[in-house]
């Protein structure tokens, strides 16, 4: 039995990132937000592209209204009006200016804007109020970002304000990785798809629904392969055929000690290689991780080797190892370059929360802004992780390291914050 913080160090170490060459295809701009970026963009633009007006006003030259203030105004003549998007015609020459708008193009000779409210207009000719600052609400050509220097690096997620970034450096295209394939399926005698009436004994599958849903979410592409009876000839074939098609590959149940836990054996005689056969950690305790190598019996056609997750059966368990171990070796596989490890905050929280302090606990529950900070309310209900139920609509996980039996009302903990808030 490993601790949690080793069995993350451990998957951490297994997994290869995708590879920068050969994992990767084309995207258009438009849909590629939360792909990741799997070469570095430099772009052939200057930003601003031309030293432009920050502000509404008129262009002018400092030396012509430095002294300039509402008793003794600067008194000039406009020469050009230019609005965004034209080039000027004009050089400001002395006791000249240009009545400019923002991000409109800033004429020859002048080197400073004058914003309209420090302003008074008659006809032909404007009337400086107030002195500027040199080059005031002037923006300089270049001086955001130089062309030819690194505009993103590789490994990030595309969000909002990378896609901006690409869209105004006129990339219309990019290269990202490719979508991490998961296979998932279920095993057990007792499962039934959603849609099948539920006779004696049964149960839905509803790990397979939760995990196909977890895995999107992540930005992988979930392959789902079914349920799986607790036959050995049947589990073989399926893990065999999993792990030749799949970078990951998380099964549900089967993993105990009983008498129809066949997955271990299983794996091991497709000569896989067992790294975590259980951790030190409530709900979760089993929990199988295996790597499939590249060159086996399988035929294996892809030259990275799968990476197993044989997942307790329980629901809250499949919930809980997925957020705390799959997640990040999901995200390192992706090609993010950092960021995998899940993110844990220190809050207070609003319940008594105990444990039998023999293993690393989690309690799920909400996190509360309480004037601006936060609190953790754990859900109500049972905490078994045999019991879904109450898993709906919470937002984080509150962590009891071993040997800590209790948390009181008031006092600190670690949760672990799920992106489903
Ligand atoms: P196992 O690890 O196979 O012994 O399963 C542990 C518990 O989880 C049993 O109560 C199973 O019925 C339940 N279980 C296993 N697989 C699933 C599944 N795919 N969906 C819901 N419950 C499951
Ligand atoms: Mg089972």
């Amino acid at each position: 039995m490993v601790s949690v913080s080793d069995a993350q160090a451990i998957i951490l170490n297994l997994v290869q990132p995708l590879d920068c060459q050969r994992d990767t295809e084309v995207v258009d701009l438009l849909a590629a937000d939360s792909r990741i970026l799997a070469m570095p963009v430099t772009s052939p633009l200057d930003f601003p592209h031309w030293d432009n007006s920050a502000m509404d006003g008129y262009a002018v030259r400092y030396e012509d209204v430095q002294h300039s203030s509402a008793e003794q105004p600067a008194v000039l003549e406009i020469v050009e009006d230019i609005p965004a998007g034209y080039q000027p015609k004009s050089r400001i020459q002395s006791g000249e200016a240009a009545r400019i708008f923002t991000g409109a193009v800033i004429p020859a000779g002048a080197d400073t804007i004058v914003i309209q409210e420090r302003t008074r207009r008659e006809e032909n000719r404007v009337f400086i109020l107030a002195a500027p600052q040199p080059q005031e609400f002037v923006r300089h050509k270049a001086s955001f970002y130089q062309a030819g220097t690194q505009l993103l690096p590789a490994g990030i997620k595309l969000n909002a304000s990378e896609i901006a970034v690409l869209a105004a450096a006129q990339c219309p295209q990019l290269n990202v990785y490719r979508r991490p394939r998961v296979a998932i399926f279920s095993t057990g005698d007792e499962l039934v798809t959603v849609d099948q009436p539920l006779q004696s004994g049964q149960i839905v599958d509803s790990n397979q629904y939760a995990l196909a849903a977890l895995v999107k979410e992540s930005g992988a592409e979930p392959i789902l392969l079914g349920i799986v009876k607790d036959d050995p000839v049947t589990l073989e074939r399926v893990i065999a055929h999993a792990v030749a098609i799949a970078d990951i590959v998380l099964s549900s149940g089967g993993v105990s000690v009983g008498d129809y836990d066949y997955v271990d054996k299983i794996i091991e005689s497709l000569k896989a290689e067992i790294h975590i056969r259980s951790v030190e950690m409530r709900p979760g305790k089993p929990l199988t991780v295996a790597t499939f190598p590249s060159t086996d019996a399988i035929n294996r056609v892809s030259p990275h080797s799968a990476l197993y997750f044989g997942l307790p059966g329980n629901p809250a368990a499949v919930l809980v190892t997925f957020w705390r171990f799959v997640l990040l070796a999901i995200k390192k596989l992706s090609g993010i370059t950092e960021g995998w490890e899940p993110v844990f905050l220190k809050v207070r929280s609003h319940d008594e929360l105990r444990s039998d302090g023999k293993r690393e606990t989690y309690l799920w529950g909400k996190l509360h802004l309480i004037n601006g900070v936060y609190e953790f309310h754990k859900a109500g209900g049972s905490h078994s992780s045999g019991n879904l139920i109450n898993l709906a609509q919470t937002n984080a996980l509150a962590v009891l390291p071993m040997g800590k039996t209790s948390i009181y009302p008031q006092e600190e903990v670690q949760v672990l914050q799920l992106s489903n808030g």
